[in-house]
């Protein structure tokens, strides 16, 4: 059964979907005014091992994954409900392009960077400017209800209304009132009531028409307002960083449970924030990494797939570029195994003990995931199978069907991990350097030489085969268990 931290309840809950079988998840998305950097992929990845699993166990999935295109406040403004400067149309005047052309680049790069860490995509991404008339609807119904207040054009929610409000946060009204920086807007009746419209001024860029004002949607609208229409009242699953925790979430549950009358959402997850070398992400500290950079250092975007798969969802991940090394070299110790389970399954049957073992493995896998998606178990758990399995390969124990019951298994499991493996073997630095001497030999017609490196290179498990223009085709041999050789390190 299993079991997720729910952040609503702080423990640990039985996931039983409103509908069998059915599970409906919503993900805050990315604000398209900046590229993504690895810490959303950190976040964006829990909802992806997430919906795996959910898949994994039978579920059928419908996730949603919001782009805002609008420019938000600041997080502090956005607290307070005050008004604040357009991201997106500030962006858009730095770069000289309109708002529409910066959020089409932002979300572009975003789609990118998930195609590259493998991360499936969402069934739909709404944009929050197609969704102004479902916020509106929303925020007309709060008011109606007296749960929101329009004054000059802008309108604000009224927090004391609602006495359920800080109870996914623990921001409740009495504790904001001691901890909270507070920041007055002349036309709140409440320092803690937060905007659910804003008028623009006139250099705003982004503006829409509106019952109150030619103004723009306060951030949080915008989540309560996709959901529904895309889930439903009540939903099963929401996801997001830690940081959305407050004010965003807590504010998406005050709109959504105020509108409908009914519980927004039954399994709230969040994922801590990342750590770079022991400190918080920021550009000015130069700690701040995208993709990109993590793959201009010669890193495989896999490689960094298994570092985040390799700290829990809810533990403080520090990424490091020592980490980087060290889930590299992880991702190629299960590449180096795949490439030898294969070489082993197509080898002809002998008269090798045929063992089934990967159920036990299998238990163990299921056991880590259904424990909050405890992914750093899991993925040992995989460790530990490769250790057998060498053991056995390296004894010659391992029968080709018992090879091809492994890689069965691991294909399963993989769509739960999502790793990216290319079905091109790699060939070890040591075998391509002798194969280059080899090359140099024979242009300079030592064919003894040449022969006697082709000998080092079978000894090593490959085959050298010379092809036009004095170039040559390396492969593995057949039935060569490079682990034998001790060439684990692929390049
Ligand atoms: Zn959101």
């Amino acid at each position: 059964m299993l079991k997720l931290y729910n952040t609503l309840s702080r423990t640990k809950e039985e996931f039983r979907p409103i509908n069998p079988g059915k599970v409906g998840f919503y993900t805050c998305g990315p604000t398209v005014y900046d590229y993504i950097h690895i810490g959303n992929i950190k976040s964006y990845m829990t909802a992806d091992t997430l919906r795996r699993y959910l898949t994994h166990l039978g579920y059928e999935v419908k996730h949603i994954k919001n782009i805002t295109d609008v420019g938000h406040l600041t997080e502090d403004d956005i607290a307070q409900g005050d008004s604040g400067d357009d991201k997106l149309a500030k962006k858009a005047i730095a770069e000289k392009k309109s708002p529409a052309e910066v959020a089409k680049f932002y979300e572009n790069y975003f789609h990118e960077a998930e195609k590259k860490i493998n991360i499936l995509p969402a069934h739909f991404f709404p944009r929050a400017t197609a969704h102004i008339p479902q916020m509106i609807k929303i925020i007309t119904a709060l008011i109606e209800k007296g749960f929101a207040y329009e004054k000059n054009g802008n309108v604000f929610f009224s927090v004391k209304k609602f006495p359920d409000y800080g109870k996914l946060s623990g921001n409740t009204l009495s504790n904001l009132k001691v901890g909270a920086r507070l920041e007055e807007h002349p036309d709140k009746d409440d320092p803690w009531d937060f905007a659910l419209w804003l008028r623009a001024p006139k250099e705003h860029l982004m503006k829409f028409d509106s019952p109150w004002s030619i103004g723009y949607p306060g951030w949080h609208i915008e989540c309560s307002a996709m959901s529904s229409d895309y889930l439903d009242d009540t939903f099963d699953i929401h996801t997001g960083g830690e940081d959305n925790i407050f004010p965003h979430h807590e504010a998406e549950i005050a709109q959504s449970e105020c509108f409908s009358g009914k519980k927004f959402v039954n399994y709230w997850l969040h994922t801590r924030l990342l750590l770079v070398d022991g400190i918080k992400m920021s550009k000015s500290k130069g700690n701040f990494y995208r993709l990109d950079d993590v793959l201009a250092k010669g890193y495989d975007a896999m490689a960094l797939r298994i570092l985040i798969l390799s700290s829990h969802y809810r533990s403080q991940m520090n990424f490091t570029w020592e980490s980087m090394d060290q889930a590299k070299s992880n991702f190629e110790r299960i590449v180096s195994w795949l490439n030898n389970l294969k070489n082993i399954a197509t080898d002809t049957p002998q008269t090798k003990t045929e063992i089934s073992f990967t159920h036990i493995y299998q238990k163990r896998f299921e056991e880590a995931m259904n424990d909050d998606l405890n992914t750093p178990l899991a993925l040992s758990v995989i460790y530990d199978l490769i250790t057998e399995t060498n053991k056995l390969s390296s004894e010659d124990k391992l029968s080709p069907t018992t090879a091809k019951e492994i890689l069965s298994f691991w294909n399963r499991i993989n769509k739960v991990f999502g790793l990216i493996i290319s079905n091109q073997e790699k060939i070890p630095e040591n075998v391509i350097l002798i194969a280059e001497r080899r090359k140099q030999a024979r242009n300079e017609k030592d064919f003894q030489l040449s022969d006697d490196l082709r000998g080092e290179i079978e000894n090593l498990g490959y085959s050298i085969e010379d092809i036009k223009d004095n170039n040559y085709s390396l492969k593995p041999a057949r039935n060569a268990s490079h682990s034998d050789a001790g060439v684990e390190k692929i390049i």
